[in-house]
């Protein structure tokens, strides 16, 4: 197969080969002409999991390595990125105490940080709940963000943030007493009004502005590969298939394609972007 003429990077997917379709989805995204992917950890319930202290967290950490490495096997780049869900919280306060919940989240942050001291991950990933909640669970979402920020900051990676639509402008303050550079805590599902960095959903209307102005972005899919939700996002196939389209329309020239698809995701992430 010749190399691809861009790198295509999804900032943000979902590949579970228990529930959803697995390397399928993965080869749909290669074919596509996908070359790099931000593999996050999905949420522990999702695979069962009912954790008790941070190490069990490990099981859901584990597994998204096992399917990073079997995706590496298609010939794609593969960067995991580890953390716990902010909906955690809903589900854990059913069986504990929101002190005991907030406590439990932390350690499973805790737990991913030692993936990414060891470099088996590249990047946390955190946030709040994006639905109403009381002022309590609220700041207590706070608190494991914050605890997120400062583990980031340690580790000198950068923070993917799952929360509310919107800026997120209170994140900044947050970012800073954190001591953790801003351009480094992505919004997952962002929009271009936020201070942090926006990582957009691949049909974004805002692309082809944004690509004119220059400005830094990422694009994602947010696919959830989940068989019983299907078409709950968009495909697995989104990322490259929306890139290709602003390029044979003459939006995005292939030089755009390196700043948003490979510069851009090294200087977030700090990660190495190459063709093979
Ligand atoms: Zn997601």
């Amino acid at each position: 197969m010749k190399s691809p003429a861009y790198p295509v990077t999804d900032d943000h997917i979902h590949i579970d080969p228990k529930n959803g379709r697995g390397l399928e989805a993965a080869k749909d995204f290669f074919r596509a002409g996908g070359t790099h992917l931000f593999l996050v950890s999905k949420p522990s319930w999702s695979l069962g999991v009912e954790a008790s202290s941070g190490a069990d967290y490990r099981k859901v950490y584990d597994e998204t390595l096992r399917v990073a490495e079997m995706i590496r096997g298609i010939g794609i780049t593969v960067f995991p990125v580890l953390g716990v869900h902010p909906a955690e919280i809903g589900r854990l306060t059913e069986r504990m105490s929101l002190r005991d919940a907030t406590a439990l989240m932390r350690a499973g942050l805790d737990c991913a940080a030692t993936y990414v001291r060891d470099g088996k991950a590249v990047a946390l990933k955190s946030g709040r709940p994006h639905y109403d909640v009381s002022p309590e669970v609220l700041a207590a979402s706070n608190e494991v963000l914050a605890h997120a920020l400062d583990l980031a900051a340690e580790c000198s990676c950068a923070l993917q943030i799952h929360a509310e639509t919107g800026p997120c402008a209170d994140v900044v303050e947050m970012a800073g007493a954190a001591h953790m550079p801003v351009e480094r805590v992505v919004k997952h599902y962002g929009s271009p009004d936020t201070p942090l960095h926006p990582s957009l959903i691949a049909k974004h209307e805002a692309l082809p502005q944004l690509i004119r102005e220059h400005r830094r972005f990422t694009m994602e899919s947010d696919y959830m590969d989940e068989n019983s939700r299907p078409g709950a996002v968009i495909g697995p196939k989104s990322v490259p298939r929306y890139t290709n389209q602003l390029v044979a329309a003459g939006i995005m020239t292939p030089e755009d394609c390196f700043f948003v698809h490979k510069e851009t995701v090294e200087r977030v992430y700090g990660v190495t972007v190459e063709l093979k």
